[in-house]
C-alpha cells in the first residue's frame, strides 16, 4: 500500500467520452491527476437509446462521485415494474421490482446521452477534446504518446481505452481481430412520448417470433423502444431511412401501437447496430496501456450489464491506481480484480442472448436448482460494494480464459 499521496502517474489520456471514459475521468481527477478525455464525435449530440442502470453501477458511481446516483435519479425513472407481453399486446405476467428493497438502489432507466451529459457535466470542459480520433499510441518507459488523426498527438503517463467494442486501443494493443456477432440486430431510439403503451415507472417487455421489443421509460417525457431480432445477416442499411423501413419490416406482424411507435420516430434517431460481444481476454494491461469498459468486455446486453460493468472498472481502475505503490503493481491488480468477474458475466450475458427469444409459458416452469443458480449470480453480481473487501469475492465458478 502507498505512503505518500502524489498520485503514480500524473497525467493520463482516455480514449472515448462514453460512460466508461468519462466516469474515469471523474475518478481519477478526484486524486489530483491530470486526465484529459478524447472523444472522436465532433459535438455531444442526442443520440443512442435507453439503457438500465443497476445497483452495482449506480454504487459505483455514488463512490466515485457522492450524490451522483441521486443526480441521475432526478433526470431517468425509477422502475418499479417490469410486465412481459406478447407481441400481440397480451399480458403474460408482471413482477414489482424488488431492487431497491433488496440491495438499496433501483433499476434506473435513463436516456444513454443524458447519462453522457450528466457525467460530462462533472468535468472541466478543457479536459474533454472532441473531434480527436484515435488512430494510433506507442509507448517507451518514459511515457506514452498517442495520436489522433487531426495531427494532434498527447502524451501522458498512461493511456486507457475506453473506445467501445471497435476499440482502436484494443486493436493495436491486442490485435484480436472483429467482435463476434451473438446473431441478433437491433434497433433503438428515444422518443418524446409519454402515453398509455407504457404505463410510468414502468418497463415492458415484449416477445415474438424470434424477436424482441422493450420499452423504457427513461425521464423528461421520453420513452425508449429497443426492438431485437435474431438474423443471421448482421449488415448495416445504406442509410437512416432504409434502416427504418428495415426495421418496420421485420416488425410487419408485431401489434400496431409498436410499428406506430416506430413509425413516429424520427429515421436519423434511429441506431441499427448487431449485437456483438468478444471472447474475454487473459489480459488487459501492457505496459502503460490498458482497457476499460467495452474495450475490454463487450458483452450481450441481456443481463444489462455492459455500462454497469463498466463503472466498476472504473472505480476498480481509480483505488488500484491510489492504493498501489507503482503503476505496473496498479495495473496488475486492476487486471486481477477484473477480469474473472467480467468474464462470468460476459459469457453468462452471451448464454442469456440465447434465451432471450425461447418461448415463454405463463407459468415460468424453472428447475429449482438453476433458479438458485440465478438468484445466486443475482446477488453475486448486484452485491458489488465498493469500499469493502467483500466486493472482491470470486463467483463459485472460474471461467477459463
Ligand atoms: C441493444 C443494447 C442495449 C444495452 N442496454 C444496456 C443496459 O440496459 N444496461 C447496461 O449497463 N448496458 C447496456 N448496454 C451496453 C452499454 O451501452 C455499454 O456497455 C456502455 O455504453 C459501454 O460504455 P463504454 O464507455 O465502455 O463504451 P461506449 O459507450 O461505446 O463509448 C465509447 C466512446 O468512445 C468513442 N470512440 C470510439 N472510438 C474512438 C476513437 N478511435 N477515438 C476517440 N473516441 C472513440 C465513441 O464515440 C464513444 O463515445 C446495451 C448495449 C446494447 C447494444
Amino acid at each position: 500500500m502507498r505512503e505518500t499521496s502524489k498520485p503514480i502517474v500524473e497525467k493520463v489520456t482516455i480514449i472515448g467520452a462514453g460512460p466508461g471514459g468519462l466516469a474515469t475521468a471523474i475518478a481519477l481527477r478526484k486524486q489530483g491527476i491530470d486526465a484529459h478525455v478524447y472523444e472522436k464525435a465532433r459535438d455531444f449530440r442526442p443520440v443512442g437509446a435507453g439503457v438500465g442502470l443497476q445497483v452495482n453501477g449506480l454504487k459505483c458511481l455514488d463512490a466515485i462521485k457522492p450524490g451522483m446516483a441521486f443526480t441521475l435519479k432526478r433526470s431517468g425513472c425509477q422502475v418499479q415494474r417490469v410486465t412481459l407481453k406478447t407481441s400481440a399486446g397480451e399480458t403474460i405476467r408482471t413482477t414489482e421490482t424488488t431492487m431497491m428493497a433488496k440491495y438499496g438502489q433501483p433499476l434506473l432507466t435513463i436516456w444513454w446521452w443524458r447519462l453522457q451529459q450528466i457525467l460530462a457535466s462533472e468535468l472541466p470542459p478543457e479536459v474533454i477534446h472532441l473531434n480527436h480520433r484515435c488512430i494510433g499510441f506507442e509507448q517507451n518507459e518514459n511515457n506514452v504518446v498517442t495520436h489522433f488523426d487531426n495531427g494532434k498527438t498527447a502524451q501522458a503517463d498512461l493511456l486507457i481505452g475506453a473506445d467501445g467494442v471497435n476499440s482502436r486501443v484494443r486493436e493495436i494493443l491486442i490485435g484480436d481481430g472483429e467482435p463476434r456477432y451473438v446473431g441478433s440486430m437491433s434497433w433503438r431510439a428515444v422518443i418524446a412520448r409519454q402515453d398509455e403503451l407504457l404505463p410510468p415507472d414502468e418497463v415492458i417487455l415484449m416477445k415474438g417470433e424470434k424477436s424482441i421489443v422493450y420499452l423504457l421509460n427513461v425521464g423528461e417525457g421520453n420513452m425508449s423502444w429497443l426492438a431485437r431480432k435474431l438474423l443471421p445477416d448482421s449488415s448495416l442499411s445504406s442509410s437512416a431511412s432504409d434502416a427504418k423501413s428495415r426495421v418496420l419490416q421485420e416488425f410487419a406482424n408485431w401489434m400496431e401501437p409498436i410499428r406506430e411507435l416506430m413509425e413516429a420516430t424520427d429515421a436519423e434517431r434511429i441506431l441499427e447496430g448487431p449485437i456483438c460481444d468478444r471472447l474475454p481476454l487473459k489480459q488487459w494491461s501492457y505496459g502503460r496501456v490498458t482497457l476499460l469498459g467495452d474495450a475490454a468486455h463487450p458483452m450481450a446486453p441481456s443481463a444489462g450489464q455492459g455500462a454497469n460493468t463498466t463503472f466498476e472498472d472504473a472505480y476498480e481502475l481509480a483505488e488500484c491506481l491510489r492504493n498501489f505503490p507503482d503503476r505496473q503493481t496498479a495495473l496488475a491488480n486492476y487486471d486481477n480484480r477484473r477480469i474473472q468477474r467480467t468474464a462470468i458475466i460476459q459469457t453468462r450475458s452471451a448464454e442469456g442472448e440465447k434465451r432471450y427469444y425461447q418461448p415463454t409459458q405463463p407459468t415460468q416452469q424453472t428447475n429449482q436448482q438453476s433458479q438458485q443458480n440465478f438468484e445466486d449470480f443475482r446477488d453475486w453480481v448486484y452485491d458489488y460494494q465498493p469500499n469493502s473487501e467483500s466486493r472482491l469475492k470470486p463467483w463459485k465458478e472460474k471461467v477459463v480464459i
